[in-house]
């Protein structure tokens, strides 16, 4: 049987330490909020398996969530944008080293913080090829899996993605992910879900919506 997971994307923690993109500001969660999800998630992972993926390399990401996320037993992939290392609010090299010594995994994010479907060819080299090579050169770890920005794909991005040699692709589609699923659908925590919306996120999904969540990925990879 496969194994199934649900895939929670988390983004900055706290107060952000840099000027934020416009809308991202509903998706940075209070320390509250994600000391709560994810004491929450620790404590029904003998019922359901569930895994923690961080986008947009913020601060937060070393000061935060991954000393946390660590503490509570879980090993968090952190997608990273190499063209903010080093810059005010986000990681530099010193805290991608500090991440995988607390046990989590650096995958990429990309470069610029672009949706990956409306690129051209040379700005997919420069957002997908560039950003993991120079990942690997920064950690010296093989960098197999990506975050897509906004979630965007395509038939060309999960082509692309595969050609520079990722093996683990994660969307926003939500949903329950399996073993082998190219993307894997991950859940998006916003700052205005409630406790009790995000403890939902648990509970099985009904099968209408399951199959729904299902054909529109299906769609969206032939595109
Ligand atoms: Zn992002």
């Amino acid at each position: 049987m496969q194994e199934a997971q649900i895939i929670l994307n988390l983004h900055g923690i706290g107060s952000p330490q840099r000027v934020l993109e416009p809308g991202e500001e509903p998706y940075w969660l209070s320390v509250e909020q994600f000391q709560d999800i994810v004491s929450f998630a620790a404590s029904r992972l003998d019922k359901v398996k569930c895994a923690f993926t961080i986008d947009d390399s913020n601060l937060s990401d070393a000061t935060i969530a991954g000393p946390f996320l660590a503490r509570m037993g879980f090993s968090a992939q952190i997608f990273v944008l190499t063209g903010r290392i080093g810059q005010k609010g986000s990681l530099d090299q010193i805290a991608l080293r500090d991440l995988i010594d607390m046990g989590h995994s650096i995958g990429s994010h990309g470069n610029a913080h672009r949706d990956w479907k409306t690129l051209d060819e040379g700005e997919l080299v420069d957002e997908i090829h560039t950003p993991r090579k120079r990942l690997q050169d920064l950690t010296g770890q093989t960098i197999d899996a990506a975050g897509l920005p906004f979630g965007g794909y395509n038939r060309k991005v999960l082509a692309e993605a595969r050609h520079a040699g990722f093996k683990h692709l994660y969307s926003s589609d939500g949903g329950v992910a399996r073993d082998g699923d190219w993307p894997a659908g991950r859940t998006s925590l916003r700052r205005d879900m409630s406790p009790a919306r995000m403890h939902a996120l648990f509970d099985p999904e009904p099968l209408f919506v399951r199959l729904k969540r299902r054909i529109k990925a299906e769609i969206k990879k032939r595109l």
